[in-house]
Formats: C-alpha cells, structure tokens, sequence
C-alpha cells in the first residue's frame, strides 16, 4: 500500500491526475492577455455546472466566503431574512446573515430531516423576508433538500433564494436558472475535483438589483467589483492562478464525461454505499428519502466507539472516513463518495469497514 491516503470525506477529495498535473504547471501572470483568456474559459464552463447564464464569479477563498459574499452583496442591515437550516452548515449561513446585522427568523429541522416545507411555508406567509437561506445538500447530516420546492416558495413569496451548494454543486442535480436560485455558492474541494481555494458564486439579475441597495460592508468579497473586473477576464485581486490552471483540466473531464453522467455516477455510487452500509446491518442515520449522493451518514452498532472504526479503516486500509460534527460528534461516521468516486472506490471501503466491523465489533 503506497502511504497516499484515499479521502472519503466531504471534501478535499482526492485529485485526478489531470489536475494534478495541471497544478504542476509553471506559473502564469495573472495580468496577461492568457490569464484572462483562461479566466473566461473556465467562467464559462462552472457556468455549465451550475446550469445557468446568470453572472458567475470565482473567488480566491474556501467556500465560506463565497457564503459571506453570498449574504453582504445583496443584504442590508435590518433585512429580515428566513433562514432555513437543517444541520451545521445551513447554521454557518445563517450565522454569517446575523454577524452583518440582518434580522435572522430560523426554521430548524432535526438533524437527519430535510427542510420543512410546511414550516417554511408558514414563515413566509407571516412576514416579507428579504431573502431565505439554505443549504442544498447538508454534509453535516447527508441530507439534500429539496431545493427546487424551496426556491419555488421563496420566489413566490417575494423573497431571494440564497443557496449554500458548496458539497453538492458538481455532483447532485442543480439547475439554477430553470429552478430560479438568485445566489448560489459552489467551493473546489468537495465535487469538483480540485483542491481547496476557490469559491464559486452566481447572482441573477433580481441580485444584482438588490445588490445596488445593499448596504453591509464589503471589500475583498465586492461582487460588483469582481464582474467589473470579469468583463476583461481580470480578478480586482490576485486570484489563485495555479488553482483557476487546474480548474480548467477538471472542467475538460467534467465536459467529457457530461454533466448529467456526473450526476447519474454520484447517485448511483450513493446507492451502492448505502445498500452496502445497510447489508453490513447498519443504519443510516439521516431520512432515507431524502438522502445525500455525496456523503453518506450512518451509525455505529450499539456499543461500538464509531472513532475504532474509522482508526481501523484508516490505518489497515489506507482510506481515510470521518465522523459527526458538533452536537452529534461520536454519534455517526460519514463516508464521502464525491468527485473522482466509481464502484471499485465505494467496495473499497465497504470491505474496510466490514474488516473493521469484525475487529472492532467480534460479537456483530
Ligand atoms: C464544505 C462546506 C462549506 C464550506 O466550507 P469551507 O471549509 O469554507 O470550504 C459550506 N457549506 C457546505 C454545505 C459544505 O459542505
């Protein structure tokens, strides 16, 4: 076994050997007339990913600032905006909304559950919300909202559509444009086959609109400031230039391979964990109906300490999973099954954690 991990985490994911390459490559100048032809290349192509012909910028950052730029571009202080959140980082969103001043309402689900559409429904019905937030695939709990009846209520309402598409942008079916998302955040590192350091965000026009009015502070996350410099294919700051490199070897696969077949590979990959998970009698820990083609959440059996079994998978299998976040720490592992994953990669790590089950568990 080489001493290269396999990442079966939500993000970073392990690389192609295109991008790897690709990140290999000399260094260019970011303000040349071949930086700016590269910028509006790969533009173009996350714009295909995210199934819009709205704006679409590229941010040097992780995906939580894409999140921030999501909320301080198009809200002002005082706004009351819905936050809908179903586990960790559909609270980060929301969180960042309430640091700039806006006046958060939250409806929470359990952790495991999708969105409430009742709920959400009646929110909206008993105040004029600015703009909703939510997740559209939560990694936290292996959920994917239903991110189409969401949007459509908030439309309907009157309100924007800001959604945190950071783990499943590239992996789980997202048509911003046919399914009206004003903003929509995507970050490198979970589907996209890159490593961390860029952040993806595209606004409609109705943003945009709202964008001229909005007052939170902003500087480096300037939206406006970004597609001024975008018309000349131009970043207002040094952008990550070996990462925008590699950006464009994982858009050329993305392209071969169809962003559909991407989609149809994610889910039925999801589907072969999870029924393998299930066969080795576990549970999965989130709704079944509502469950994630990226990150599959389940739980150890009674008695076992879900920390032995990740050690074993790592340390006799080389592959690294990991376990629950905050409230729920210890209570699940989650397996990451996103970006270059196949079949060969998910019965790799279900016979890893079968082995592990028999030397962690004897009595199962
Ligand atoms: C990973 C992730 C983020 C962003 O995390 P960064 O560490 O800032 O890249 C945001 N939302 C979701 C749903 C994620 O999975």
């Amino acid at each position: 076994m080489s001493d290269e991990l396999t990442l079966m985490i939500p993000g970073p994911t392990g690389l192609p050997d295109e991008v790897r390459e690709a990140l290999g490559k000399p260094q260019i100048g970011h303000r040349t007339p071949e930086y700016s032809e590269l910028m509006l290349d790969v533009t173009a192509g996350m714009k295909h990913v995210f199934q819009t012909e709205n704006d679409l910028l590229i941010l040097t950052s992780s995906g939580t600032g894409g999140l921030e730029a999501a909320i301080v571009n198009f809200l002002s202080p005082g706004d009351a905006v819905l936050a809908i959140a179903v586990g960790n980082f559909g609270e980060r969103i929301g969180k960042i909304a309430e640091i700039y001043g806006a006046e958060v309402t939250w409806v929470k689900s359990e952790w495991g559950q999708p969105a409430d559409l009742a709920s959400a429904k009646k929110a909206l019905a008993e105040k004029q919300f600015k703009a909703v937030l939510f997740t559209q695939n939560e990694t936290s709990t292996s959920v994917t909202n239903p991110v189409a009846e969401l949007a459509a209520l908030a439309t309907e309402a009157g309100a924007l559509t800001i959604v945190d598409a950071v783990s499943g942008m590239g992996a789980i079916e997202v048509r911003t444009d046919e399914w009206g998302l004003d903003v929509v955040v995507a970050g490198s590192q979970k589907a996209l086959m890159l490593p961390p350091g860029l952040a993806f965000v595209s606004v409609s026009d109705r943003a945009w609109a709202a964008a001229e009015t909005s007052t939170m502070p902003k500087f480096y996350f300037d939206l406006a400031k970004a597609k001024g410099s975008l018309a000349k294919g131009q970043t207002p700051y040094t952008p990550n230039t070996s990462l925008i490199v590699a950006l464009q070897a994982a858009l050329k696969l993305i392209r071969s391979e169809g962003i559909e077949n991407v989609w149809k590979r994610h889910a039925a990959c999801a589907e072969r964990v999870r029924e393998g998970v299930q066969a080795l009698g576990l549970k999965l820990f989130n709704d079944p109906e509502y469950s994630s083609n990226v990150v599959t959440a389940f739980c150890p059996p009674e008695g076992v300490d879900e920390a032995e079994i990740r050690t074993h998978i790592q340390q006799e299998y080389g592959i690294l999973v990991t376990g629950a976040q905050g409230a729920f720490k210890g209570q699940f592992l989650r397996i990451g099954h996103l970006g270059t994953v196949d079949d060969a990669q998910v019965d790799r790590v279900l016979s890893a954690l079968e082995d592990a089950l028999k030397t962690v568990a004897p009595t199962n």
